[in-house]
């Protein structure tokens, strides 16, 4: 059985992490949707607020769970028994960032697999940051965000 982590801050999930979660779930017989916590950084919504908006997407998904970790993602990987992490590329920039992160998490479990997939042309320009920066004045980003996310949004 092919088992996938596919972890990010979620800080909110976005139509761009759906897109990329989709393909992902085609290709693996499972895929985990990690919330991977940094303790460091504080974000728009809570753990648990973005716990409830992953766990509502995951139901479009029959083999996508939803989990969330505040260790290493290599180590939790290895706990799962999941040989492949899932990560999205939207621009050169990210490729920067996730090369380097690839290569550290080569050093440490060298047995998991990093996948990149490619963001289309829809939702490259999609980020968690934006998104909130723009519901912050008051844009409408119901096409950027999933219902549950755009909800939260307009109650706040
Ligand atoms: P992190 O803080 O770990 O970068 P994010 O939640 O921002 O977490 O993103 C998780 C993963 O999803 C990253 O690999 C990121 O590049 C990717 N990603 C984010 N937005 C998009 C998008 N619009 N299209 C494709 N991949 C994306």
């Amino acid at each position: 059985m092919k088992i996938a982590v596919y972890p990010g801050s979620f800080d909110p999930i976005t139509n761009g992490h759906i897109a990329i979660l989709s393909r992902a779930s085609k290709a693996f017989d499972k895929v985990i949707l990690l919330l991977a916590v940094n303790p460091a950084k504080k974000g728009r919504f809570s753990k648990e607020e973005r716990l409830i908006f992953m766990k509502e997407v995951a139901k479009d998904f029959p083999n996508v769970e939803v989990d969330s970790d505040d260790g290493l993602t290599v180590e939790y990987c290895r706990r799962k028994g999941a040989s492949f992490m899932i990560r999205g590329l939207r621009a050169v920039t990210d490729f920067e960032f996730e090369f380097q992160l690839s290569a550290a998490n080569r050093y440490i479990a060298p047995e998991i697999e990093m996948v990149f997939f490619m963001a289309d042309k829809e939702t490259s320009f999609i980020s968690s940051s934006t998104v909130n920066e723009m519901a912050n004045h008051g844009v409408d980003v119901s096409g950027l965000v999933p219902p549950i996310v755009n909800s939260s949004y307009k109650a706040k």
